[in-house]
């Protein structure tokens, strides 16, 4: 038991510690908490606490009273702590992406690509003065000024998936603080500890005690952040079924909130494209982080005549692809859970069932790693059609799936229909193909021969349909959009030529 560790809150600048605490709830006597798993030995390595509605209510409280000091510290200082965190950050990410790569499971090097992208957005919140630079026009009136400004809109909770435990949170934490909110995040309860040590830099940075605050847990957790006064904004991601709630819920009780869901993302592979470019990235996007991506290709529709030769392609380049323990130099780690292992490998079965062609069969994988890792090989379908359930359905597993078209439209059609529209790509040297699939596509984020088209920080992420519930997408602009509150002042300094009364509706002169 002692080689269990103890995953608690952040609140208020410091690890949660409950003797200190004088809370009705339970977290002062017996924490309910969840199990944490090394997914490659398939060992419990943590349990984590879940917190109480009294435990999410006191880091509201701590929050609101730290938010109230940080808004009116100087943007000159604010930045300095930016700036200051994203050198600790920097220097001590591959500690964090260990830390990710002990309870997600995937490899480290794609832990530490992780950590990086997040690492984009903290630089892009950097230059938040500029960002929050408002308009303003002299003289609309005789003698009036009017100008803009934006303001934090107050605490902002953020709650994130399993598959990006520090990019997720990344996506938004940087642009909330940076323009004088106070966050709040509950992680997922699958890996709780890079958040927490991320946590530890925003002290060492010098960031004031409750803007940054992680609370853990689940649904109870969850619900009180959604129904709480306190809480301005909600920034979730997550499947589908959770962000629709989310929405519902958080917009039902005054919030702003932006969801992000699931995604089944398309890769469309014309016959002109460069066959080894295409079957190179279709099997880099479809099992790199073993297909737990949100970005991750997972149906590849294929023009005719072309789809023979690129799967053969494909599944001599799958040969090569070694699964095993994220730590020791494999491609391919395992998935997060026994629970998501299984319910993977029941799409398998489904596939198989469903009457698709099983070309590559990751149910019995050849792995370096613990005999009980939640191991599943990549895994190859041909001859998929829209109406299986591996077509329509989010998998987030590594299972890549090839449909077969005979032209453009029918790809396209294809794509559009389906209920996700989160990320896509297509593979083509034709230039106004591509350019004609950007502007029909009806889809998020698009790839024009680049399979995982993730914006860069200064341009903003999220797709369409059941992806994405709200207005804004994540970072860019939009993020700070989404953190701030417009005011628009309209203003006279008055001298005596001012005066007399005058009832009728103000026009400018
Ligand atoms: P999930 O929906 O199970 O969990 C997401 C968060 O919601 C977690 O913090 C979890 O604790 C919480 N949660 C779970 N059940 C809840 C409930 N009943 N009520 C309230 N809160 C609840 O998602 P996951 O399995 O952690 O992550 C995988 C999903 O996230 C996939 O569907 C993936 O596509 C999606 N995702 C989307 C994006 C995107 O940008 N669109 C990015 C990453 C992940």
């Amino acid at each position: 038991m002692s080689d269990i560790k103890q995953i608690t809150h952040h609140i208020g600048g410091k690890v949660w510690d409950a003797k200190n605490a004088n809370l009705a709830g339970q977290d002062t006597k017996q924490p309910r908490q969840g199990d944490v798993f090394n997914p490659a030995t398939g060992q419990i390595t943590g349990k984590v606490d879940f917190a109480s509605v009294e435990l999410v209510d006191y880091a509201i409280e701590v929050a609101t009273k730290a938010q109230a000091q940080w808004r009116d510290t100087s943007l000159a200082k604010r930045t300095q702590v930016l700036f200051a965190f994203r050198e600790i950050l920097n220097a001590r990410k591959e500690e964090v992406a260990a830390l990710i790569t002990a309870e997600h499971g995937k490899v480290l090097s794609d832990a530490l690509g992780e950590v990086t992208r997040g690492l984009e957005v903290v630089e892009f919140a950097c230059g938040i003065p500029h960002l929050l630079k408002g308009s303003y026009s002299e003289g609309v009136s005789t003698d009036i000024d009017v100008y803009s400004i934006r303001q934090p809109v107050g605490v902002s909770a953020i709650i994130s998936p399993f598959n990006f435990p520090a990019m997720v949170p990344m996506w938004f934490f940087p642009i909330a603080i940076a323009a004088g909110n106070a966050v709040i995040i509950k992680p997922s309860e699958k890996d709780p500890s890079p958040i927490n040590l991320i946590a530890e830099f925003w002290k060492e940075a010098g960031l004031p005690d409750g803007v940054f605050n992680v609370v853990h847990g689940d649904k109870v957790a969850v619900d009180r952040l959604l129904e709480h006064p306190g809480i301005a904004s909600i920034s979730f991601v997550g499947s589908t079924s959770i962000a629709r709630y989310i929405y519902e819920n958080g917009t039902k009780n005054g919030k702003r909130v932006q969801a992000l869901g699931g995604a089944k993302n398309h890769m469309l592979v014309l016959p002109d494209a460069d066959l080894d470019l295409a079957a190179d990235a279709a099997v880099n996007a479809g099992f790199g982080s073993a297909g737990e991506r949100c970005m991750a290709i997972s149906a590849l529709v294929v023009v005719e005549p072309v789809a023979d030769e690129l799967i053969s392609k494909i599944s001599s380049r799958m040969t090569q692809l070694k699964t095993g323990d994220g730590t020791k130099g494999s491609d391919m780690g395992p998935l997060v859970t026994a629970v998501h292992r299984d319910k993977v490998a029941s799409y398998v079965d489904a596939g198989v069932n469903e009457g698709a062609r099983l070309v590559v069969d990751g149910r019995n994988p050849q792995v370096s790693g613990a005999a009980d890792g939640f191991w599943l090989g990549p895994t190859l379908f041909d001859q998929v059609t829209p109406d299986m359930s591996i077509y329509q359905d989010e998998i987030f597993g590594p299972v890549l799936s090839v449909i077969r078209v005979k032209s453009y439209e029918e790809g396209l059609a294809l794509i559009n229909k389906h209920q996700y529209g989160n990320g896509t790509a297509i593979f083509t040297n034709d230039g106004g193909a591509a350019r004609r699939f950007q502007n029909e596509v009806q889809v998020g984020m698009i790839g024009i021969n680049v399979p995982i088209p993730v914006p860069t920080a200064y341009y903003s992420f999220g797709g369409w349909k059941n992806s994405l519930f709200g207005d804004t997408h994540a970072h860019g602009t939009e993020g700070v959009h989404f953190f701030t509150r417009g005011k628009v002042v309209t203003s006279r300094w008055l001298d005596p030529s001012h005066g007399g009364i005058n009832l009728g509706f103000p026009q400018n002169r």
